[in-house]
């Protein structure tokens, strides 16, 4: 029965450098680089894309980030960003894939020019602050495209299996969410920006911005829950543990 099972795959789309603090409330102003994931989730039903990464655009400079660009420097080579990445393990790109969005921060969907054909899936709430919210920190331009958009709420099974299902993680959005992955090797939550670092789920310190702090704070100890009952937690934006799965996927 295992070999159903679905898969999850480490994509590297890019890294952003900033200074440590902008990631951790009391950090310092040291320069940190923190990786870009995508997720490539393979069940035998249909490949699911969690996230999709920086824009293209980023790989010639930080100008189309806007504002964003006195705060981040972006690390992308060309033929660096998802499209790449899902062809490179024989996943076409212009597929109709289902894709993820755990939120709509730029580092987390400027892939999706890449993907027209794909399906988004995203908590309602996220999608409704994300296209009316004049906040600079959602750029419309990214994610506005025309897809086909199914904006849920709450919990979601995709395949009817319990394999794969999106879990609300609100508080670093309104509408963040996680990814719940059953593997041959145990259940996976993609955590995203619920969770940063590894650090983050003993140390508890949340990054400096944030939708709702107490919200994180209950998402975070969800996670937490879920780790001590033997689910793996993969942060959104370590450097380490990122390595790691890139080299030995889940
Ligand atoms: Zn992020």
């Amino acid at each position: 029965m295992y070999s159903l099972a679905p898969t999850i795959t480490a994509l590297d789309c890019g890294w952003l450098r900033t200074q440590r603090r902008t990631l951790t409330q009391g950090g310092s102003t040291d320069q940190l680089s923190f990786p870009i994931p995508s997720w490539l989730v393979q069940h035998p039903q249909g490949n699911v894309v969690f996230d999709v990464g920086l824009h293209p655009d980023l790989a010639d400079g930080a100008e189309s980030l806007g504002p964003m660009a006195k705060i981040f420097a972006p690390q992308l080579e060309h033929g660096g960003t998802v499209a790449h990445r899902l062809a490179e393990h024989d996943v076409d790109p212009l597929s109709n894939l289902t894709v993820v969005l755990s939120h709509c921060h730029f580092d987390h969907v400027g892939g999706l020019c890449e993907l027209p054909n794909a399906r988004v899936i995203i908590q309602a709430d996220e999608w409704v602050a994300a296209t009316s919210d004049p906040d600079i920190s959602y750029d419309k331009s990214l994610f506005e495209l025309g897809h086909d958009v199914l904006a849920i709420a709450g919990a979601h099974d995709l395949f009817g299996d319990g394999t794969v299902a999106c879990i609300p993680t609100p508080g670093h959005t309104c509408g963040h969410q996680s990814l719940r992955v059953v593997t041959a090797n145990g259940p996976v939550i993609l955590a995203a920006d619920a969770c940063y670092f590894g650090h983050t789920l003993d140390d508890g310190i949340l990054p400096q911005f944030g939708y709702d702090f107490d919200q994180q704070r209950a998402s975070l100890d969800m996670l937490r829950r879920e780790h001590a009952g033997g689910t793996a937690i993969v942060p959104g934006h370590d450097a380490e543990i990122f390595r790691r799965l890139l080299a030995a996927p889940l």
